[in-house]
């Protein structure tokens, strides 16, 4: 999006016109001053003059003897500076010197100005030069001589708006930002009847989820300027910056109203106060208190609204969300399945699609990817189209892309032994075996053993719908299905190799939280230990422990035996069916991916009639 800086004045030219106007000058005087063609002669050559009776008139300047013959000529000749003119014409006859008009001006004064500027002129050469360096560190940003000016940018009128239809999904959002479109159009409309427009509105949402976004659609659909500066800026460079900064923003805002003012990643300023190490006047704090007393300070009618946006409104300062400041707080969430594909649909307009493309479905296979991440799918899946020489984005290419987005590049170059190979195989069969068989795990998508970032094979499943609330049973499945690989691997090869540590890892965590965080254990419904909210110096950056070690001892042991439980599960469940187990292994060796419909066709019972022909 183009961008006007605000604070950038261009160094006016009037500047450099003044810097050369001086320079030219001084040449002027110094080299126009002399009389301009007269010819070098020596000085007998001058003396030979007078004597012939050539001359007309004579003029003695400093060391030079100007004169002019009879005919017109000018030639000048140079005497040592101790000889005086008369010295010089010593020789000549009386009544010939008496006929000579002889003038001698006094150099002094003009030689006095040319010294002046002589010394002057590399002066003032080495000054512009570094003026002309700090205006140009200046311009290239790190504003050295504006650091007081808020910098905020201002979206220029004729750029590229945004506007809601940009924003797909985020519907409840929408509803809310609608209004304050409407504040800003019409504010008569409210304040007649004494509504007080709202000062500040904080989107909240975890990052790439469409906050900045949104902001920017608000000022686009109400047709106000727009005061873009990310939190971060205001705290930069110069200590005590920030407060100015933040007055110098208001200032211009209050000069463009009605206007959209807005802060993003305001967390970077507005931690809570009192936290930091500086004691209670450290820089973030200053700026905070300004932002305070600014929103404070907005008279009644005044129609400028204060956008903020953040991901951590955990450590905001609670002053800043007190009404008449932020009070009106938007979530911008993580977007489901039916926002997905709007989102994915907003973002193929004007891609060429092919006709094989179910945004639906590619929708369903992304959960937990935000706008900013289906954004980068897509891009991911037209650079793959074009990489292939291909006209079109298909289907199987934004899949491609799914895969690369969420755990890295294919590394075929990557060589597993046949046995790596094999074992990496039975883990992830064991994985999907298991989860196909517990009613509670997710279907299985995708089984591969290709090579992709740190994984040497992966499983995925997906869930029919997003999930908010999760079971006991779907936690004591999901543990068997983590389980599944490593168990798999010690039945077929009497031994478990390090592959399995990512699976124990997520199961031991999965197993504590049950324990711990969601009272689905013997020990009942409470929390053991306090969830620490914030890493940060001088505010809780531990977490602490609230209970005794007679409890942590039995925590352990719970945990031990939800573990336990989940793997003699597993055991049970691919002891019954190693047969599956080494025949669908077998086919992904061969295959090394197994799409959905590959590996259910190993459970339908026509299979064995399939498989014989
Ligand atoms: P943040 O919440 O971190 O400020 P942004 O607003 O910067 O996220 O979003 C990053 C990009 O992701 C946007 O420029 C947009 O292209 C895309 N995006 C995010 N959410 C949506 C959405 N709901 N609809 C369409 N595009 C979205
Ligand atoms: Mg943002
Ligand atoms: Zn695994």
């Amino acid at each position: 999006m183009a961008h006007k800086k605000m604070t950038e004045k261009k160094p006016s030219n009037l500047f450099y016109l003044g810097i050369a106007a001086i320079v030219l000058t001084a040449l002027y005087i110094f080299f126009g001053t002399q009389e301009a063609p007269a010819e070098k002669v020596n000085l007998t050559t001058f003396q030979d003059a007078v004597k012939n009776e050539q001359i007309k008139s004579v003029e003695v300047k400093g060391n030079k003897i100007f004169f002019t013959l009879e005919k017109g000529e000018k030639k000048f000749a140079i005497k040592e500076s101790d000889d005086t003119i008369t010295d010089i014409l010593s020789s000549i006859p009386q009544e010939k010197r008496d006929k000579l008009e002889i003038e001698i001006t006094d150099t002094e004064g003009s030689s006095m100005w040319i010294n002046i500027l002589a010394n002057l002129i590399p002066v003032l050469l080495i000054v512009g030069f570094f003026i002309f360096l700090f205006r140009q560190a200046q311009n290239s940003n790190n504003q050295a001589l504006s650091f007081g000016k808020s910098g905020a940018r201002l979206q220029e009128k004729d750029s590229k708006k945004n506007t809601f239809a940009d924003v797909a999904g985020a519907k409840e959002a929408k509803e809310e930002l609608i209004e304050i479109v409407d504040f800003l159009k019409n504010p008569l409309k409210y304040t007649s009847i004494g509504a007080k427009i709202p000062k500040g509105v904080l989107l909240i949402g975890p990052p790439g989820c469409g906050k900045t976004l949104l902001a920017r659609a608000v000022a686009g659909e109400a047709d106000v300027p727009f005061f873009n500066i990310s939190g971060s800026e205001f705290v930069e460079m110069f200590v005590g910056v920030g407060a100015s900064r933040v007055r110098d923003l208001f200032k211009k805002a209050k000069r463009n109203a009605p206007c959209i003012v807005f802060i993003d990643e305001i967390d970077a300023v507005g931690r809570q106060r009192g936290a930091g190490l500086g004691g209670g006047h450290d820089e973030r704090e200053q700026t905070l208190n300004q932002i305070l007393t600014e929103m404070d300070g907005f008279e009644k009618d005044t129609n400028i609204i204060v956008m903020a946006a953040t991901n951590r409104p955990d450590v905001l300062d609670p002053a800043l969300l007190r009404p008449g400041r932020f009070d009106r707080r938007i979530v911008v969430d993580i977007p489901d399945i039916a926002e997905r594909t709007e989102i994915l649909k907003v973002h193929t307009r004007g891609k060429p699609l092919d006709k094989n493309v179910d945004l639906t479905n590619i929708g369903r296979q992304t959960p937990g990817f935000s706008g900013a991440d289906l954004e980068n799918l897509l891009n991911e899946a037209t650079i793959l189209t074009a990489k292939k020489n291909q006209k079109t984005v298909t289907h199987e290419n934004i899949e491609q892309s799914i895969e690369k987005v969420m755990m890295g590049p294919e590394r075929k170059s990557r060589v597993l032994s046949k046995k790596e190979k094999e074992i990496t195989a039975f883990h992830e069969v064991g994985h999907a075996l298991v989860a196909h068989k517990l009613p509670n795990c997710d279907p299985v998508h995708k089984i591969s053993i290709v090579s992709r970032g740190m994984a040497l094979g992966a499983t995925w499943t997906i869930p029919e719908e997003d999930k908010h609330l999760y079971s006991k049973s779907k936690f004591e499945d999901e543990l068997c299905s983590l389980l599944g690989g490593h168990i798999a691997e010690k039945l077929i090869f009497g031994e478990v190799t390090t592959g399995a540590s990512n699976d124990l890892e997520r199961a031991s965590k999965i197993a504590r939280k049950m324990v711990t965080e969601y009272g689905m254990s013997t020990l009942g419904p409470i929390i053991y230990g306090e969830r620490s909210h914030e890493i940060f110096l001088g505010r809780d950056f531990m977490h602490s422990k609230n209970y005794s070690e007679e409890m942590a001892a039995k925590i352990d042991q719970e945990i031990k035996t939800i573990i336990s439980t989940a793997y003699g599960r597993t055991e049970d469940i691919l002891k019954k069916n190693l047969e599956k187990l080494r025949e669908i292994t077998q086919s992904l060796l061969k295959k090394e991916t197994l799409s959905r419909k590959e590996f259910l066709e190993f459970f339908e019972k026509t299979h064995g009639a399939k498989r014989s022909a």
